[in-house]
């Protein structure tokens, strides 16, 4: 199930290093990294660190991989579920999942707890009640104000969470003593994806004299990390099938076509 550890036993092993650009993002969660390896310095001063940081930001622009990262950094487990699981469950199934999840973090302790596409399940109380409702979303939103009610920083359980719509969310998350932290995190600009493809382009075989990260990040312009992660794998896949022992720009070039033409399709689908 979802709901389980994401790994129990191996540490998460991506790091900062792995997260390109996102410098504010990155300094600003540095405190909750801290935070895991040394909590005793903070309670010790009788500071409360946050319980809940809230990620809020258009798809694929790396949040995932920052609250992992801060579990990598922090060298601590990383819990994770997608709200958009429990849009469709049955009635008490998804308030049980979160008291699992709880349960299973606090035993780990410190670590990260990480739920992404909270609006699935955070969207405001009593809205969409006209639609049908949604009784077991309801429930398990109540079910996680109980659970993070119930915990203190101390014990060092982090909650992370990750939005692209914070509008909708119900005010009762943003409250003090809940998700009342946010960072946001914005689409790369120019140098941010040039510094992303420059990781991206660590992992494949490109010809260097060919192929060069400003280049890429210059034929990008609106593009989030996802995308340009999908454009260095097309890439690498369309040079093996040529049987080429390098990857060129004719074959980014068609990676990048292939990837528009994907997005193309979804935004159809969409409207
Ligand atoms: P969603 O809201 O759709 O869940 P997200 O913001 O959580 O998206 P991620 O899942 O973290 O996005 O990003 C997907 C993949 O895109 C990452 O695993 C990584 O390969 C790549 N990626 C995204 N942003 C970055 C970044 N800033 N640096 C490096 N790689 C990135």
């Amino acid at each position: 199930s979802k709901a389980t550890l994401f790994d129990q036993n191996s540490k998460v092993n991506i790091t900062f290093a792995d997260v390109a650009g996102l410098d504010e993002a990155k300094e600003e969660v540095m405190e909750v990294v801290d935070f895991l390896k040394n909590p005793k310095k903070y309670t010790a001063l009788g500071g409360k660190i946050p319980k809940g940081v809230l990620l809020v930001g258009p798809p694929g622009t790396g949040k995932t991989l920052l609250a992992k990262a801060v579990a990598g950094e922090a060298g601590v487990p990383f819990f994770t579920m997608s709200g958009s699981d429990f849009v469709e469950m049955f009635v008490g199934v998804g308030a049980s999942r979160v008291r699992d999840l709880f349960k299973q973090a606090r035993e780990k302790a410190p670590c990260i707890i990480f739920i992404d596409e909270i609006d699935a399940i955070g969207r405001a109380r009593g809205k969409g009640a006209m639609q049908g409702g949604n009784d077991e979303r309801e429930n398990t939103l109540n079910q996680l104000l109980v659970e993070m009610d119930g915990f203190s920083t101390d014990k060092g359980v982090i909650l992370m969470a990750a939005t692209n719509r914070p509008d909708v969310l119900d005010s009762a998350l943003l409250r003090p003593g809940r998700f009342d932290r946010q960072i946001g995190i914005d689409r790369p600009d120019l140098n941010g994806r040039e510094a992303i493809f420059k990781v991206h382009l660590k992992t494949i075989k490109i010809d260097e004299n060919l192929v060069d990260a400003f280049t890429l990040a210059e034929m990008t312009p609106g593009f989030a990390g996802a995308e340009i992660a999908n454009i260095c794998n097309e890439a690498a896949l369309i040079a093996a099938r040529l049987n080429q022992t390098s990857i060129n720009l004719d074959n980014f070039n068609y990676a990048l076509d292939k990837v528009i033409g994907g997005l193309e399709k979804k935004n159809k689908l969409i409207n």
